[in-house]
């Protein structure tokens, strides 16, 4: 997983926080992924949307695409879709990502990039592994996120943020121990280099195993952390938390407070760097969410009329050079 590496050692170090004087938020729910098939058939794990989809507001969904060692001719993306409403987020572990949209948007993306797409008044993109992934095969693991975009911001235009690597911000523990690559919001006070409409932070640390890591964390803010692989152990009462599995912290609102974790002090082999997880959070919206495939809105007649749109042409003409195998609106990617 080599996503960003560096050395710890030289970079800025997150605050030491007390035990005595801070205040731990607890774990409310362990949610474990639930295995899909995306787009034209590549496997993805999806701690939510699950029963509760207020835990996760502002976000929508969150695909957990591998870590898989494809075989020649067998890897596989989207086909063209519409979005409307939200913004998609994909972040590349291992392999590479190809992606176009009809806003002009695209590139692509590999180790440790982002893609920052906001569908807001509607697009469609295509997502696929480029050809030379297709054809000769090899690892591949990736994060796709959907976070929703308020009713005053879902008829946003379209805008394609490109981040890459490099310009993550890199942090270490205050002792020094793992890596935190702050890919968009904030986090004491260090800033990531993505633009979002809705506040969010947005992290994907290497606890190296038996270590601790501690994050000061916005009490506006949810918070969740997402097991990319290896285990450890989450919160005040120590939750195990593994490959796969999402920790879903509470106390937002009431407390100000802290996130606490613990990284297992035997890792899988295939971990052996460390516990890698994912941690985000973010301002909740709290609107209603009419939801429908590719669509994300606030009301059922906003979906009908999405759909409208989509089948009119208004969310963007596929280009001409681009011939389109397959369209889909029903396809959740
Ligand atoms: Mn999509």
């Amino acid at each position: 997983m080599p996503a960003v590496t560096a050395d710890t050692l030289t970079l800025d170090r997150l605050p030491k926080l007390p035990d005595a004087g801070t205040v731990w938020r607890p774990v409310a729910r362990v949610v474990t992924a639930q295995h899909f098939l995306e787009g034209e058939g590549f496997a993805v794990r999806r701690p939510f949307p699950g029963v509760d989809l207020s835990l996760a507001d502002p976000f929508l969904l969150l695909d957990h695409m591998g870590a898989v060692e494809y075989a020649p001719g067998e890897a596989k993306g989207t086909p063209w879709h519409p979005h409307r409403g939200f913004e998609t987020v994909t972040y590349i572990l291992d392999g590479a990502f190809q992606h176009r949209d009809t806003h002009g948007g695209g590139g692509l993306i590999s180790d440790g990039d982002t893609q920052w797409m906001t569908a807001g008044s509607g697009l469609q993109h295509i997502e696929q592994p480029p050809p030379e992934l297709v054809a000769r095969g090899g690892l591949f693991h990736g994060v796709q996120l959907w976070v929703n975009l308020p009713r005053a911001q879902k008829w946003s235009p379209p805008r394609y943020q490109d981040i890459r690597g490099r310009d993550v911000k890199l942090l270490t523990s205050d002792d020094g121990s793992s890596l935190v690559r702050v890919i968009a919001g904030s986090l004491a006070g260090h800033e990531g280099p993505g633009v979002t409409y809705t506040p969010i932070t947005y992290l994907h640390a290497t606890v190296a195993p038996g270590a601790r890591l501690t994050l000061p964390w916005p009490a506006e803010f949810n918070a969740m952390v997402y097991v990319l692989s290896g285990d450890g152990h989450v919160g005040p009462d120590n939750r195990p938390l593994h490959e796969g599995q999402l920790g879903v912290f509470g106390g937002h609102k009431e407390t100000a407070g802290a996130l606490t974790m613990r990284a297992a002090d035997n890792q899988p082999l295939a971990s052996r760097q460390g516990w890698e997880v994912l941690v985000l959070g973010g301002l909740p919206i709290r609107e209603p969410v009419a939801r429908y495939g590719p669509f994300v809105m606030n009301t059922r007649e906003e979906i009908v009329q999405a759909f409208e749109d989509f089948q009119a042409g208004r969310m963007g003409v596929i280009p001409a050079d681009h011939v389109p195998h397959r369209t889909a609106a029903d396809e959740t990617l």
